[in-house]
Parts: C-alpha cells; structure tokens; sequence
C-alpha cells in the first residue's frame, strides 16, 4: 500500500470522476485517481444560451482538481473537438504535467493556449500515435485509433492496478474510413479477451438503429450536385468537419472547380490541417477568397462557416450581400452539410429564406449531405460485444441516451457467462472501482463556470443573477423607430440605460454617440436586411454591444427594441 495523502482514494482503489459531459451535451472531461495520482481525460466546454448574457463559454467547475493541485499529473486528450479540448487553457494551469494527444489535437490546443497567453507551456504538449503507451504513475495509458467526424482521433485503455479501463471518447465505426486509418476494433477485441474492468462509452446516438455509416455515404448526393450545378457551390459546415473538408476538395479536383474557404475558423483549421498533412490540397485548387471575383462562378467551390444560421458567420453575410467577396446568384447551389444545432433552426431558417430569395437553390440535409460522427446503436453494441467490461457506464448524453445505452449493454452482456453490471452516474458522481467490484460511492463537487472572455474571468451566478437583474454591467434598452415602408430610421434612436455606474453627463454625451452608432449601422444596410426585423434587431444590438465594448468596456446586457412606424 502507498502512502497516500488527503483527499486521496482508499487503498487499493480506483477513483473515476466524471466533472463534466455526463447527463449533458458537451465539456466533456473525467478524473481518473489511484492513490497519490490523478489524469484528467478530456476539457471540454459548451456554449451558453442566449439567455446568459456576456458569457463567451461554460467550463466545468474545477473545485475537484483544484482540491488536489499537485497531484494532477497529466491531461489526456482523446480529439480536436470543442467539446474536449475547448477548456484546456482553464485546466492546464492545475496539471503538473503533460499534455497527451495526437498531433492534429494538439495543433488545434496550440492557438487556445497563444490566445491565453500560455505559449510557454506549449513544451508540455506531448504527441502520442495509436499504439502508443505512456505511463504516469501507477497508470500505463494506451491510445486506440478510432474513427469520428475529424481525422486522429483515439480511446484510451488505461491499465491500472486494479485492471484496465476503456474511455471510448467520440466514435463511430466507419469502416472505409477517408484517410484509411480505420477503428483499431482488433485491440479492443484484444483488450476485451484480456479482461476490461470498465468501459465508459459515447452515448450520443444511442437513439439512432442501424450504423451510422462511413463519412463516404455522403459521397453520392455531393457528387450529383457536382455534376449538375450550373453555377457556384457553397457548402457551408463546422469548421472541424475535416473528413467532409477532404472529401469536398476531392471532389473540386475531379469536377475541375477551384476551392475557396470563407470564414475565419475554416480558414485556421484548413492551414492546421493541411500542415499536418490531414487536409490535401493539390497545387492551384485551392484560391483566396479575394481572388474568387476572377473565376466564373461555375468553377467555383466555396466552404464557408456559418451552417447553424449565426449572424455574423460567413455564409449569413453572403445572404444577405454583406460579404465582402461573394454575392449568392440565382444559379448558385447552397449545401447545408451539418445537423442543426436545436435552438438553431430559426436562425438557418431566416439564412435559407434570404438565399432563396436570390434564387440560389438550397440544399438542406434531407438530401443525404450529412452524416454523424458518433456511432449508432448496432456500432454501440459491436464495441460492447468486443470488449465485454465487467462494468459499463454510459457517458456523453443526457440521462435518457445514458440510460438507454445502459439497456443497449445489459442486452448485449446479459449472454455470456461472466457477470456485467451497468453503472448509470452523472456528472458529480465519484465512482470507486476495486479488481473485482464498482459503484458510486459518493459526490464531488460540480457544475458550470461561465466564462467572459474580456474579464478574463470567471462569472459566477451570483453575477449572472445581478446582470439579469439589471445591474452589473447595467442593461441598455434602445428603442428605434424604422419607417413601415423604407425601413429607414425614423429620427435618432432612443437609449435607457439601468445599472451602468456612469455620471449623468457623460452619459448623455455616451448614449448620443451610441444612438449615431446605430444609425450609421442601419444607413449601411440594405433595403432587404431592413425589411428583416430579425436580422436587423442583431445588426443593433451587434452594433451596441461592439460601441459599449469599446468605449466603456464593459458588456452591458443590450435590449435592442425596434418599432415600425
Ligand atoms: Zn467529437
């Protein structure tokens, strides 16, 4: 037995805490202890709602490492996505140790932790390949190919004094995968022969029957719109789509169409991959966005960001002749190729209108231009087939996809002739695993830290509450009247302001430039973004919140109230 300090798991015990991404989408991130050891997997965030006012980004609550700084000796990350490693430059600062992940998911951590401030730490990113072996502390930690929506991707066995775990990450089971690097189910078979303590599973698409099928089912509805668009192709989707971003160029070089790529995510992602040699671009295929004005539109492919309808995303700006570059023509072809995010829907819905309104013809995803990145039930169940853990626990869902992919297990386990059991925790439950029994065995503390990214700083709910209530940075409510029929202001617009701490004159002097603000951003639009109310209610309160930002620094919370008359 080891000499084990406070706060440490009992002897002889195995300590998993899910922090964040258990019981919900997204911040995925999970504490593995043995004795005076602890690795985190994963630190992801979420984004917020509209109703959580100046928050940039939710990360989960780091009470729990917090209370073992020093003992926090590596994080393992298993993929690029946000929703992994979104949070690391939150927790780095409580690891003592490495950074473990593959080399295009340590690319993508690299410009976090610039924008943070912590290149220095940059030295701590270790990159690892399928099959490779670390080991810190009492863990060795083996990371397994699988195959998801973006390229180097990997679960984790972790093998432990008291037997081997398996922490799937985001998978699917693409079997022809694009960049041939296919799902290593041999070793998990392998490790499942061997003997798994326990496997934590991705619980996305439990929901979905069948499989999900390979990134190549998109491969026939993209190549009949290849064939058949008589004028410029947008395909708008995330920016961490890589797979889709090589299957597209593929297809520009075969079609004989130049690719252009719009939106400033896309653009960072598409040179860090390409570096990486996980985005292959011939030599002349690829064209600036400047530059698209001297090709015809009809030898033109442009990916751009902005598939979930967000207002200041490339492909809305296109829509509604904002951008810079590109103007939608009655002949261009506009592909929706990403699932709409719920609470998303009216936002694209708005985008699609302005687009056919132009006459572009769109494409949305009952069209077969879309294909998950998670696994389905029948991919799920062949996983849990090879592996057979003694104990199962579901994570990244919600409780009905945990507690459905429980049954999926029990189904699958129930056969053979050695006893499984299922685990169903959530976010906060402490987990102690021995050789031979698991189960929840207390509660660490958690829950969400909002972010605001210009306070550097954490906005707890206190704040959250005081801004709700007027007070913080104070609520600014602006009332402009726009003509019936031009859309046109109708005299200045009107500001009242609670809870900005401001002297009277000043901020008269303040409201009258805001007021001009608006005005000059609602002359510069056009006679169709006036006719929008939606979107010119976001091009005021945009507007507001860059001007306060600026002048005052602060983030009111900016109630945009637009009348007709
Ligand atoms: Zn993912």
């Amino acid at each position: 037995m080891t000499d084990q300090g406070q706060n440490a798991p009992p002897a002889d015990t195995l300590e998993v805490v899910a922090l964040g991404g258990v019981g919900e989408f997204g911040m995925n991130m999970m504490a593995v202890s043995y004795a005076d050891t602890t690795i985190v997997i994963d630190a992801g965030v979420m984004f917020p709602d509209p109703d959580q006012p100046g928050v940039d980004l939710i990360v989960p609550d780091l009470t729990w490492l917090r209370e073992r700084r020093g003992r926090v000796k590596a994080l393992v990350l298993t993929h690029g996505h946000e929703d992994h490693i979104g949070g690391v430059p939150y927790v780095l600062p409580l690891v003592d140790g490495p950074v473990y992940g593959t080399p295009l998911t340590l690319a993508l951590v690299e410009p976090k932790l610039e924008e943070h401030g912590l290149s220095d730490e940059s030295g701590r990113l270790m990159p690892v390949r399928p099959r490779d072996v670390v080991t810190v502390g009492p863990f060795s930690i083996e990371f397994l190919r699988v195959t998801h929506s973006m390229p180097d991707c990997v679960a984790l066995a972790i093998h432990t004094p008291v037997g081997t775990i398996i922490h799937t990450g985001d998978f699917k089971i693409d079997q022809t995968p694009l960049d041939g690097e296919a799902c290593d189910l041999q070793r998990f078979a392998e490790l499942g022969a061997k003997g798994v303590l326990a496997m934590f599973g991705d619980s996305t698409n439990v929901d979905r029957p069948g499989f999900t099928g390979s990134e190549r089912v998109v491969l026939g509805a993209f190549e009949e719109l290849f064939a058949t668009a008589p004028g410029r192709l947008v395909v708008a989707l995330f920016s961490s789509s890589l797979h889709r971003m090589q299957l597209l160029v593929d297809l520009a070089v075969q079609f004989d169409r130049k690719v252009a790529f719009i939106g400033r995510s896309l653009v960072q992602n598409s040179e860090i991959a390409q570096r990486l040699g996980r985005l292959r671009i011939p030599a002349g295929v690829q064209i600036r966005d400047v530059d698209l004005a001297s090709f015809a539109a009809e030898d033109v492919l442009c990916l751009a960001t902005g598939s979930q309808g967000e207002p200041r995303a490339a492909l809305s700006r296109m829509a509604v002749s904002d951008h810079r570059y590109v103007t939608i023509e009655p002949d261009d072809t506009v592909v929706f190729s990403a699932r709409s995010i719920p609470g998303n829907e009216k936002a694209i819905a708005r985008v699609m209108n302005h687009l056919a309104r132009r006459g572009a013809s769109i494409v949305d995803s009952a069209r077969r231009i879309h294909v998950s990145g998670h696994g389905s039930e029948e991919e799920l169940k062949l996983l849990l087939s090879l592996v057979r853990p003694r104990f199962f626990v579901p994570v990244h869902g919600e409780y009905r996809q945990l507690s459905r992919h429980g049954e999926v297990a029990s189904q699958v386990l129930a056969g053979g002739p050695d006893r499984h059991d299922v685990i169903l925790a959530e976010n906060g439950n402490v987990l102690h695993f021995t050789a031979t029994t698991g189960r929840i065995a207390g509660h660490a503390p958690v829950g969400r830290v909002l972010i605001d990214v210009t306070r550097l700083g954490e906005v707890n709910d206190e704040v959250l509450r005081d801004r709700r209530h007027l007070s913080g940075d104070g609520v600014v409510v602006a009332v402009v009247g726009l003509n019936r029929q031009t859309g046109q202001l109708v005299g200045p617009p009107e500001l009242l302001s609670r809870g900005m701490v401001i002297e009277p004159d000043a901020e008269s002097r303040l409201f009258a430039d805001a007021g001009q603000a608006v005005a000059d951003a609602i002359t510069a639009t056009s006679a169709e973004q006036r006719a929008d109310q939606g979107l010119m209610t976001e091009i005021v309160r945009d507007e507001l919140r860059r001007f306060f930002k600026k002048r005052t620094g602060r983030r009111p919370l900016v109630l945009p109230a637009l009348l007709e008359i």
